[in-house]
């Protein structure tokens, strides 16, 4: 198996341990795993900590222009070094996400070494009160950008959104197909389990999207763990080889 999503310590939501070292060695340790995708965060590569969680940068992208010479340099050094380690299994990825001036959280000169782009919703501006439905079309705005912006992943597609409104099947019915318009696939996470997860993949299936899994891995004990997928496949009556899986190697 291939895992697309996964994080080193330079990502601030890293529980640590997580060295290219330790990745290196856990792929050659653990059978059932092909590769892994390292993609940290654009915005943990770009921000100092306290910025980066403060998120105002998605609504005052002056602040990245500030960082931007910070960030391009980490971010050739982190890639420089994902790069020396394709032999080993690991290949060069990032996780982003688009600031309200329809830019990524990296600068686009980098997007060529960068082999898994996965786009994600982390946080969107909630200041001003917003009702259900000004919640829904900031959502819904971001992750069709996210989808037209030449990503491969759109990760955890519903985690946001489930955490502030209910999803209807018409909506996950929406977000495969405009996935698939744009060749993104939908990832199947397990660091964060969404009750969207089943429907989820009852549309991929349906529509024939590619699929992709994802541990998430912030923390050592993940690293190659699938069993939460494996579980809900089980659940469904489905095996890994229904699904149009991304990458195809
Ligand atoms: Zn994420
Ligand atoms: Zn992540």
């Amino acid at each position: 198996m291939f895992d697309c999503h996964f994080h080193t310590d330079l990502s601030y939501c890293s529980e640590g341990g997580m060295t290219l070292d330790f990745i290196t060695k856990s792929i050659k340790e653990l059978e059932h795993i092909d590769g892994i995708a390292v993609t940290d965060h654009s915005f943990a590569l770009y921000f100092p900590e306290d910025v980066a969680w403060s998120w105002e940068y998605m609504t005052n992208s002056k602040v990245y222009d500030k960082f931007r010479e910070r960030g391009d340099r980490n971010i050739d050094a982190y890639l420089t070094s994902l790069e020396e380690c394709r032999e080993q299994g690991i290949v060069p990825g990032l996780e982003t996400e688009i600031m309200h001036d329809g830019r990524f959280t990296f600068d686009p000169s980098f997007r060529s070494r960068i082999d898994i782009l996965i786009g994600s919703v982390h946080a969107l501006p909630l200041t001003h009160n917003l009702s259900s439905s000004g919640i829904f079309d900031e959502w819904h705005k971001n992750t069709l950008q996210l989808l037209n912006a030449g990503i491969e992943i759109l990760g955890h597609p519903f985690r946001w959104i489930s955490k502030h409104i209910p999803v209807s099947d018409a909506l996950i019915k929406e977000i495969v197909h405009e996935a698939k318009l744009n060749n993104v696939a939908i990832e199947f996470n397990s660091h964060f389990e969404i009750d969207t997860d089943s429907r989820m993949l009852d549309e991929v299936l349906k529509q024939d999207v590619q699929l992709a899994f994802s541990t998430d891995s912030h923390n050592t004990t993940e690293i190659g763990d699938f069993s939460y997928q494996m579980s809900i496949l089980q659940e469904k009556g489905l095996e890994i080889s229904d699904f149009k899986i991304f990458p195809s190697l």
